[in-house]
């Protein structure tokens, strides 16, 4: 439980939370101002800030969460499909510094689009075997 942190509050039951799943290592709740009904948050219990600060354990621990929350919602609320995304850090968007999951449930002409409508900044597409090594060189 880091101090100040509004989902290790709402983990810890100190502040309420509409709950949809929990286990030992990850709990599940509604977004409270959803892109779409069913919209749900799913977060580890330990606070990280970013993604990657987690270790394999915990992401998959996380992401096995959120395949049965994906499932759940989508079967809710007759969604046919879904849109399942981290904000990773400030400049992505993440307004709350403790990792969560978005599951995003969709459906034909709700008006949304898929993840490359987040940002498009036209990169240059001829150099992408320079692009891959820098990549693979940084691993
Ligand atoms: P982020 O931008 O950090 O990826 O997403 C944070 C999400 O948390 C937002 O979608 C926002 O609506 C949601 N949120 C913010 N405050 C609360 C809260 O007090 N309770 C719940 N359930 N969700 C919250
Ligand atoms: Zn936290």
């Amino acid at each position: 439980m880091t101090e100040n942190c509004l989902f290790c509050k709402i983990i810890s039951g100190e502040i309420p939370s509409n709950r949809i799943y929990e286990d030992d290592a990850v709990y599940a709740f509604l977004d409270i101002h959803p892109a779409s009904e069913g919209h749900t948050l799913v977060a580890p219990r330990k606070h990280f800030s970013r993604f990657v600060e987690m270790d394999a354990e915990d992401v998959a621990r996380l992401f096995e969460a959120a395949r049965k929350v994906t499932a759940a919602v989508e079967k809710a609320f007759s969604a046919e499909g879904s849109n399942i995304g981290v904000n990773n850090g400030e400049v992505a968007g993440q307004e709350v510094p403790h990792v969560h999951v978005h599951v995003i449930p969709r459906k034909k002409g709700d008006g949304g689009r898929g993840i490359k409508s987040i940002v498009w900044t036209e990169p240059d597409r001829t150099n992408l075997e320079e692009v891959a090594e820098k990549i693979r060189k940084a691993l």
